[in-house]
């Protein structure tokens, strides 16, 4: 089960991190508008098994960028810790106990995007993990990935997009 969450928290936060349309996937805003924001937001909440409660589009942008920051310039960044602490007051969470299991933190009225992807950033830095979300060190990509090497080496979302494209680059530079 802990494999599962793990899973799950990763792959949600990198949905969110890349909900802009970045990289060579390149395309729609799934924040562009309410009926996008929600095509998105919903089958991350359904994968939980809970039901979904209100989520705020301009909040959950303000969750992005914040999101963003934090990926891009490491966790020490203040004012973008600021907003997140901001965001996360605004939330209302609650212990859920079940029989024969640990207990759950659970919203009021509904699990919402902001809310889960709030415990996925907590979940992973309380597992030492955070520092693994990366982005992308090719500009014109920019994705956001889970770097899975020990040595935490991961350059590129994928070596064989983005890793054989620089290749290609520094080579051009090299011999103009
Ligand atoms: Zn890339």
């Amino acid at each position: 089960m802990p494999t599962q969450q793990h899973a799950s928290a990763i792959n949600r936060l990198l949905a969110l991190l890349n909900s802009g349309g970045v990289g060579f996937e390149r395309g729609v805003d799934r924040m562009e508008n309410a009926e996008r924001f929600d095509a998105f937001r919903l089958p991350l909440i359904m994968g939980t098994g809970e039901k979904a409660g209100e989520d705020s589009l301009p909040l959950a942008r303000q969750l992005r960028d914040c999101l963003l920051r934090l990926v891009q310039h490491g966790e020490d960044d203040p004012d973008a810790l600021a907003m997140l602490n901001q965001l996360s007051k605004q939330q209302s969470f609650h212990y859920f106990f079940a029989e024969a299991s640990d207990a759950d933190l659970r919203e009021q009225g509904g699990e919402t995007l902001i809310g889960l992807a709030l415990r996925d950033v907590a979940q992973l830095r309380r597992e030492g993990k955070w520092n693994r979300l990366k982005i992308c060190a090719n500009p014109d990509c920019k994705a956001a990935y889970f770097d899975t090497t020990r040595a935490r080496t991961q350059r590129w979302h994928s070596y064989a997009v983005c890793g054989n494209k620089a290749n290609v680059a520094a080579f051009r530079s090299r011999t103009a």
